[in-house]
């Protein structure tokens, strides 16, 4: 242990080789004669007490049979990085609680070894997970950062099913050839065993499955057309307030501060905003009346046969069509067009659950906007599979989180 002024500064643990053992080939692990040594190394290990501790090592070099003279094989180390498993593993572990640079900080090393050390352990679990059974997938876009540039977009790709959720995997971008780079990284063996797949009406998306994945029945997510429907809302309300902003009408004060509520599930406004809600829907405003064409929808997710389901979605898309509100007839264009896809859902009831994907997609933006400071794209890509890829964990004899 070295000390300054009687507090304890780091501990360094010399480590020699047993004199009886061999070392072994770093290639094949298997037993050969020492050839020379190199200089003493030092890894740093998990903090003891507190305190900053390494190991200390002078590595021989062995000369295999096989391989030639290489640098033996040693147990707590992986490559060229001065720290040991154990203490990867330990960072890697911590960072998935704290942010990286709080990680970095409590245990006194550097942003930078952090992000090595998750690099590791997602690396590793990315080489040993297993694929086999993936039955539903779900494939979403995520915006992130500033600005509408192809950039700005990550294509995920999600296990869905009941026994295990997880992001499979993540890239730039949302064109076609992102998803096929996707699945393509997955391996071979998992989209011929796809049953479902769930997704938006974003066409890259549908054009790439059906090519891709035919043999699974294709669903779109309740999620994404409510989305679709609250856009449309969201236009009505921003064009009509702007209208009658410029003719200086009383009612411009009706549509204040009401977007939230309009984007609300109708049963779940209540209180004050209920009140102005009620107000608004009395009125004869455009935005009342998207608004119960949106609410109106929500009668389709009730129906059990694809049957009565789809003759509610051509009513709903006549009286929608009917309109004059050009969003809400939009929406309309746009879900007859994918009426097998819609009704997908009804087939698939029971098998895949809803809502899967947009809570997933929750948690990535949890994760890319919490002020982990990443400052490259690749580390943001690490700390996705690091948290949300239930990836597997390198054995290690001590867990110290
Ligand atoms: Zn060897």
């Amino acid at each position: 242990m070295h000390c300054r002024e009687g507090q304890p500064e780091l501990i360094e643990i010399t480590l020699e080789p047993h004199g009886g053992i061999r070392g072994r080939c770093s290639q094949c692990q298997r037993p050969a004669p020492s050839y020379d040594h190199l200089p003493e190394r030092r890894w740093s290990f998990v903090p003891l007490w507190g305190i900053p501790t390494y190991f200390r090592y002078t590595p021989r070099r062995v000369e295999c049979a096989e391989h030639g003279v290489v640098v033996e094989h040693i147990p707590w180390s992986d490559g060229k990085r001065p720290v040991t498993c154990a203490m990867m593993g330990f960072l890697a572990r911590w960072a998935r609680r704290l942010s990286w640079r709080e990680t970095a900080q409590v245990f006194q090393t550097s942003w930078e070894s952090v992000y090595r050390s998750v690099e590791w352990f997602v690396q590793w679990g990315l080489a040993h997970r297993e694929l086999l059974g993936v039955e539903s997938m779900g494939v979403d876009e995520i915006h992130h950062g500033h600005g509408l540039r192809a950039n700005n977009f990550l294509t995920v790709i999600y296990q869905i099913d009941a026994h295990c959720r997880r992001l499979l995997w993540v890239g730039r971008r949302r064109s076609q050839a992102t998803l096929r780079r996707g699945l393509k990284a997955l391996g071979p063996e998992v989209t011929p065993g796809l049953r479902f797949v769930c997704s938006d009406l974003w066409k890259p998306y549908l054009q790439v499955m059906a090519a891709q994945a035919g043999q699974a029945l294709h669903v779109l997510d309740r999620f994404h057309i409510t989305m679709h429907l609250n856009q449309a809302v969201d236009q009505v309300r921003r064009a009509e307030s702007a209208r009658l902003r410029t003719k200086g009408k009383e009612a411009a004060q009706r549509l204040k501060h009401m977007r939230w509520p309009l984007l609300r599930r109708g049963s779940r406004v209540r209180g004050h905003a209920r009140q102005k809600l009620n107000a608004l829907l009395a009125s004869k405003l455009a935005t009342a009346r998207a608004w119960e064409r949106k609410e109106s929808f929500l009668h389709f997710w009730h129906y059990k046969s694809p049957l009565w389901a789809g003759a509610f979605l051509d009513y709903w898309c006549f009286r929608a069509m009917r309109s004059r509100l050009e969003p809400m007839r939009k929406v309309a264009r746009m879900l007859r067009a994918h009426e097998d896809l819609l009704l997908n859902w009804f087939r698939a009831k029971g098998e895949i659950s809803t809502g899967v994907v947009e809570g997933l997609n929750n948690k990535i933006r949890v994760v890319t906007r919490r002020s982990y400071g990443f400052r490259t794209y690749e580390a943001m890509e690490i700390a996705l599979y690091h948290t949300l890829g239930r990836l597997p964990e390198p054995e290690s004899t001590h867990k110290f989180c």
